[in-house]
């Protein structure tokens, strides 16, 4: 293996000669979303009227749209926002919310992120890239909780490059002890050249996610140092573009809370899943918005000057969720569980849970802090989170139906512009929780996870179809009489 300086030389040289060849036209004016943002927030209740019945309508919002919103500051117009946010995930999703678990594979890391406790420079870091037979442990024991589905996060490094990765992938598809297995891996990792991305595409990855972490270019040229592979502004910006060139049609967008404007970003996020859609037909599968936290010997965390309150996070998902109404918005055990608890009902469809993020920490128990990339807040159990899901109403769901049936991309958009995707989502979601309660959930959380089915069974029949509500009925009593992994 290249020595990592050697490797990084190598990318930075075929970067460069990519850039030559290949250039998108840039989407994110900073001068024209500042000014966006920075507007006095006029108070036009026909304007503001307008623009929730469009979102109601499943129509989105434009990036001016969108930033006009964030610049109201007046708790009325905030309520009706928040209550649309919520109708329009109901409409959509249902009352579903999707679980994962992220599994970190690697601590080493050619970047020098300044906020990051896996930058090259933190000498305080257990540097570890976990081998296949560690993979392997790590599966066993996040599968022993009742874990389908997962993020898989790699540091951008020669170690962890797209062999590793789709080895690493194929690896965890693989491991299956009696009904634990995973039957969707997505993957966060750097940026990668098309040829790379068909690599991994062949490992039956579901989505791919890259974070731009901040749109804003003075800021990301402030913290991403310009001699490293990550200090290449449109490298990161255009990665999604040519994974979708690569036909990886679930690409995800996220950008990090807390390292400028956080205002700034959400139009930003909005103008990068319409570029997407743009050339693609199709926008962001999903968009995440990880709030910056402490992390190890990483004083940057607390002197970025851009913190964000929890009132903001609850604006930010609220406009997002109406901006982009067809997109998935993940919420991570970032948040603490009690703020989880409120964010969770203004639109997002899909959180973590159980998670450990330390390298290797699953299968060794432990989460220790010099092999985390930053701290968690909600760091209960699977179980514990469940049942707290099932006292708010939620269905809890491991489905991961869609990608296996051919239901991405553009596929998918149709279903969810037509609103029929639902459809799908809330049956799958009462099967794969029907397995959850069999096979892994405490006695308590599996007694009120049984009522909660019964209920939701009768949702489908008076909601869907009194057909649909037989064919959920039959598999759910195979499932009962031991089959697994069934799905619409
Ligand atoms: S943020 Fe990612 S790319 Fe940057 S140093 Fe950390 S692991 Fe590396």
């Amino acid at each position: 293996m290249l020595t990592a300086v050697r490797w990084e030389e190598e990318r930075l040289e075929k970067i460069a000669a990519y850039h030559a060849e290949h250039m998108r036209a840039d989407f994110i004016n900073d001068e024209y979303i500042e000014r966006l943002v920075a507007a006095p927030g006029v108070i036009d209740r026909t304007k503001i009227d307008g623009l929730i019945a469009k979102s109601r309508a499943l129509k989105g919002l434009s990036p001016e749209e969108t930033a006009y919103l964030l610049t109201i500051d007046d708790e009325s117009v905030w309520k009706d926002i928040y209550s649309a946010a919520m109708d329009i995930k109901q409409k959509v999703y249902g009352n579903r919310i999707v679980l994962f678990a992220p599994l970190y594979l690697s601590s080493e890391c050619v970047n020098n992120c300044t906020y990051c406790g896996f930058r090259s420079g933190n000498e305080q870091i257990a540097r570890r890239c976990l081998s296949m037979d560690e993979i392997e442990r790590e599966i066993r024991a996040l599968t022993r909780g009742g874990h389908k589905r997962i993020i898989a996060v790699y540091g951008e490094h020669p170690s962890s490059d797209a062999n590793y990765i789709v080895d690493s992938v194929w690896r965890m598809y693989q491991t299956k002890n009696g009904p634990d297995d995973i039957r969707r891996v997505n993957v966060n990792a750097a940026p990668m050249f098309v040829d790379e991305y068909a690599m991994i595409k062949s490992a039956d990855i579901g989505t791919y996610q890259v974070f731009q972490e901040t749109y804003h270019k003075a800021t990301y040229r402030k913290l991403h140092p310009a001699n490293t592979i990550k200090g290449d502004y449109y490298w990161r910006l255009f990665a999604l573009h040519r994974a979708q060139e690569a036909g990886i049609s679930d690409v995800a967008i996220g950008a990090l809370i807390g390292l400028y404007d956080w205002r700034f970003e959400a139009v930003a996020l909005v103008s990068h899943a319409r570029d997407l859609e743009r050339e693609f037909g199709v926008g962001s599968h999903t968009i995440s918005f990880p709030r910056m936290e402490p992390a190890h010997n990483t004083p940057f965390v607390r002197q970025s000057g851009y913190a964000v309150s929890d009132d903001d996070m609850r604006k930010l998902i609220a406009v997002l969720r109406m901006a982009v109404p067809y997109t998935g918005l993940i919420l991570t055990a970032r948040e603490n569980g009690e703020l989880r608890r409120e964010l969770i009902k203004l639109g997002v469809t899909q959180t973590d849970a159980g998670s450990n993020i330390s390298i290797g920490g699953y299968g060794d128990h432990a989460a220790e802090i010099d092999k985390q990339q930053f701290e968690l807040s909600d760091t209960r159990s699977l179980d514990d989170y469940i049942s707290e899901l099932i006292d708010d109403g939620y269905l809890p769901s491991f489905c991961t139906a869609d990608y296996r049936c051919g239901r991405t991309g553009c596929e998918f958009m149709e279903y969810a512009k037509k609103g029929t995707i639902k459809n799908f989502c809330i049956p799958n979601a009462i099967l794969t929780f029907q397995e959850y309660l069999l096979d892994y959930a405490s006695p308590a959380v599996k007694n009120k996870g049984d009522e909660l089915i019964l209920s939701y069974v009768k949702d489908v029949k008076e909601q869907y179809s009194e057909g649909m509500a037989n064919k959920t009925q039959a598999a759910l009593a195979s499932i009962r009489n031991g089959k697994r992994d069934l799905y619409f």
